[in-house]
């Protein structure tokens, strides 16, 4: 009877706890724990999380690479989930919901940039698996609003790289412009997106990875890119844009070296080693260098409404959720093609 009663007791406590793989240390690793299941508050959603990518933007998280440092703090930030409670005055979504939460975890919508149309600039925003807990987890809890209904057609896992790699992606390809040439400096989990994408809309691309990384050339090739080889080769012709997935600032000038006149390098990592020195004569002409910085959900909302129609497929390498550690230092050491993803 005791034992019965301890038995329901051990039940209802389990069903009142998550675990998350936390950051409690800078410089990590991540740490298996168990925490009280949050609560929604008002605008926000709690999600049962299915599916998590593993970014290189959490990699820079663990390591204290960005500026505003805080632990203990759940990383993650390609998160793909259903609702499983709501909080008091959300609109629009319903429990059991499929939906997806990027990096944008809340903008204060009163600056400069939230009303000028660019909260991805916002002075006061939140980010997902950084400044708020994220995804590295069995729950989460989200603004509604920031939250993105992923209908039912595709996989959890397939879906989560598309958060992030996807988002940011999508953003750097509209801003590096037009232009039919694309090149792409490192070929990791958002390249391997944004090839896809580029191919959709008619583009050609270039990848380049580290000299002699044979196999990620042969990886972008399979997803058409027309030429693929080392950062150090040049194109045999020009690029109209180059975009740079990539944290070596050594590849700022070596783009700017592909890219034509009038083209265009976008620096697409949130964090980069210095950029060397380089000759003024590279960026003459009106070559044009520039930063992608987060997404706004006009962003999100125009990709994933045509992530269907692109066809794209992600390749994906799962872990459970308590080898977020391991899959971290696979990202590190670049042992997987396209992108991880955890599994609770
Ligand atoms: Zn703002
Ligand atoms: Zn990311």
């Amino acid at each position: 009877m005791i034992s019965n009663q301890f038995q329901s007791l051990f039940e209802i406590y389990k069903n009142k706890a998550m675990h998350a793989m936390m950051l409690k240390k800078i410089g990590g690793p991540l740490e298996w724990t168990e925490l009280a299941d949050p609560l929604p508050g008002p605008g926000e959603i709690r999600v049962k999380v299915s599916a998590c990518g593993v970014c290189r933007t959490d990699l820079h998280v663990v390591d204290g690479e960005l500026p505003d440092r805080k632990v203990p703090i759940i990383p993650g930030h390609e998160i793909v989930g259903r609702i499983d409670l709501i909080g008091a005055g959300v609109e629009g979504l319903g429990l059991g919901e499929r939906v997806g939460i990027p990096w944008l975890g809340h903008t204060c919508g009163v600056c400069p940039y939230c009303r000028g149309g660019h909260e991805n600039l916002c002075d006061h925003p939140v980010f997902t698996g950084y400044t708020r807990n994220g995804g590295f987890a069995t729950a989460v809890i989200a603004d509604a609003r920031f939250a993105f209904p992923l209908g039912e057609a595709g996989s959890d896992v397939s879906l989560a790289p598309l958060l992030c790699a996807g988002l940011i992606g999508w953003r750097s390809l509209a801003i590096a412009g037009e232009g039919e040439k694309i090149g792409l400096y490192g070929f990791g989990s958002a390249a391997h997106i944004v090839a896809q994408v580029a191919k959709w809309q008619g583009r050609s691309v270039c990848a380049f990875t580290r000299p002699g990384d044979v196999s990620t050339q042969a990886f972008a090739r399979q997803l058409g890119a027309i030429w693929a080889g080392g950062s150090d080769e040049l194109p045999s012709e020009s690029l109209d844009a180059a975009i740079i997935f990539s944290t070596v600032g050594e590849l700022v000038p070596i783009a700017l070296r592909a890219v034509r006149k009038g083209g265009r390098v976008v620096c697409a990592e949130i964090h980069m080693s210095d950029i060397p020195s380089f000759a003024y004569r590279l960026l003459w002409e009106e070559r044009q260098l520039v930063s992608v910085a987060n997404l706004t959900r006009q962003d999100g909302i125009d990709f994933l409404r045509l992530v269907p129609e692109m066809n794209i497929i992600t390749k994906t390498t799962r872990y459970p959720l308590n080898q977020a550690n391991e899959a971290l230092a696979d990202l590190r050491a670049g042992r997987f093609e396209g992108a991880a993803v955890l599994v609770p």
